[in-house]
């Protein structure tokens, strides 16, 4: 048996599947190019039996026959970020225990140098494809199919493992809730090494057999100019990109604003999610487009777990109910079922869950109890709504929709020369969601300017992680057990 995903494609067949600057591609062009790409990754061999294929490529028809490729191939894919930086890239292909990389020749050099370090097969996608496509593997969807590497309070960011069945569980529940069909159309924005490009808007499209537009990368001038000239039927985003967007349709003549709004009217559903929505934007967005955001709620282990209802009534700074196949409860510190009014952290069940932290399975143990995946948000269920209250970890920074570890980069800026100590903080700002701040203790005499620090951090994480905001301290703020109060580091960037 095929997958399903694959399938399902055949059906499809003469139908758009992706379309970008470099035109349109079918589903045909998308299977036979995928098991091109699959028979050049076997070599001869049966299957991949699991083995890891990082692969770095811009959002665009590559990006995706190449995860395709890797599927069929029975190999797991592993994305990678696109503004990672050497170290954080490496750790990916290092913890993953990748033996294949697949690059973009724009990303040559720096993965070049990594597989040859690591001695793993190194293929770009300008290479040429075999012509013959071979046998392929028969995948069954119980095995591993993705691993996305997510922040959590401790250590390093842990790599994420959902299988084909997870993924088609995430897919079928969205699809059901949004009432995706063939004749969609969605304008693709999103990063694609995150749960919500991939996923919500990728995988449920090419699912539904719909039409994927792929930017690529993010622009907000270019996004609108698309919304006016197209008629898409759907739009996900992240409150960060809507922002974004609201600042350029602010700024535009009379005239073009009439023709954004008329963009976004055309469409049946925009949706807004992987970060607090500000009930502020969600009133903007709702003046100039005519939408009221549909806000969800979901995370990289869970895929989508709590939506706002498609038909029915939508109310501001909700987030609605369970999707369907989804099980969420909210319990107290002893696991006890709290009653509706009072808050309590958010557990799921379901088949969407993820399979466990790749090679770590302690983390995986620590994650459950009874079996339900304890997420550490707090929510609170109000006449039949959830409302998310916030982390359970102030160490946990939400910033433009990316989740990204206080600890992780702490340790980071420890190995600054300059540094002594530092404390790093999320600090709420109304475009960021949460912005990254670092409180600063230097060693004696020395000076540091945000540009030159930010330059520095730049070559060690993903710029999406690097503090926006310093500040010097003589020391930081501390309990009386000597542990950085993070609250009182908060109110230094107020
Ligand atoms: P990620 O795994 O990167 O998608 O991050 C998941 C986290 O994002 C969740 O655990 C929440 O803390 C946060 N999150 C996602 N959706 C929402 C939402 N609608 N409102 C508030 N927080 C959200």
């Amino acid at each position: 048996m095929n997958l399903p995903l694959i399938t399902r494609a055949e059906e499809y067949n003469a139908k758009i599947a992706i379309f970008t600057d470099a035109g349109a591609f079918t589903y045909q062009d998308l299977l036979h190019i995928s098991s091109q790409i699959a028979t050049n990754l076997l070599q001869n061999a049966e299957d991949l039996q699991e083995q890891r294929v990082a692969f770095l490529i811009p959002s665009g028809f590559e990006y995706v026959a190449t995860q395709w490729g890797i599927w069929r191939a029975g190999g797991i894919a592993v994305p990678l970020c696109i503004s990672h930086p050497r170290p954080e890239l490496e750790y990916v292909i290092t913890n993953s225990g990748t033996s294949i990389i697949v690059a973009h020749p724009n990303f040559e050099d720096i993965l070049r140098s990594l597989a040859t370090a690591h001695n793993l097969r190194f293929i770009l996608t300008s290479e040429a494809l075999p012509n013959d496509v071979g046998r392929l593997p028969e995948v069954d969807i119980t095995r591993r199919a993705l691993i996305l590497y997510t922040s959590g309070t401790t250590g390093k960011p842990k790599g994420v493992v959902t299988t084909h069945h997870n993924i088609q569980a995430q897919v079928t529940s969205l699809i059901t809730a949004w009432e995706w069909t063939s004749g969609d159309q969605i304008l693709h924005v999103l990063p694609l090494h995150h749960i919500h490009g991939i996923i919500n808007v990728l995988t449920c499209a090419l699912w539904a057999g719909a039409e994927c537009h792929m930017l690529s990368k993010f622009d907000a001038e270019v996004v609108w100019h698309r919304i006016c000239d197209r008629d898409f039927t759907l739009f996900m985003a992240v409150p960060t990109i809507y922002v974004k967007l609201l600042a350029v349709w602010e700024t535009a003549s009379a005239e073009r604003q009439q023709s954004m709004t008329a963009g976004c009217k055309k469409m049946r559903l925009m949706v807004s999610g992987s970060a607090a929505l500000p009930v502020q934007v969600l009133e903007k967005w709702q003046n100039i487009s005519g939408h009221f955001l549909l806000e969800r709620y979901g995370m990289t282990e869970i895929g989508m777990a709590l939506s706002n209802s498609l038909h029915n009534q939508r109310y501001a700074g909700y987030v609605g109910q369970p999707l369907p196949q989804v099980e969420v409860r909210l319990v107290d510190e002893s696991g006890d079922l709290v009653p509706p009014g009072t808050p309590g952290e958010i557990q799921v069940q379901g088949f969407g869950v993820f399979l466990e932290y790749w090679q770590n399975p302690q983390a995986t143990a620590k994650a459950f109890r009874d079996g339900w995946f304890c997420t550490g948000d707090l929510a609170v269920v109000e006449n039949g709504n959830y409302r998310i209250l916030g982390r359970m970890s102030v160490d946990i920074i939400k910033t433009g929709g990316y989740k990204v570890s206080a600890l992780e980069i702490e340790e980071v800026l420890r190995t600054h020369p300059d540094i002594q100590e530092c404390a790093v903080v999320g600090v709420a700002d109304s475009e960021w969601g949460e912005r990254v701040c670092a409180a600063l203790v230097l060693h004696p005499q020395r000076q540091l300017t945000l540009k030159s620090f930010r330059s520095w951090a730049k070559e060690q994480l993903a710029v999406y992680k690097v503090p926006t905001k310093i500040i010097t301290v003589a020391e930081l703020p501390r309990n009386a057990m000597g542990k950085v109060t993070k609250p009182a580091v908060i109110e230094l960037f107020r």
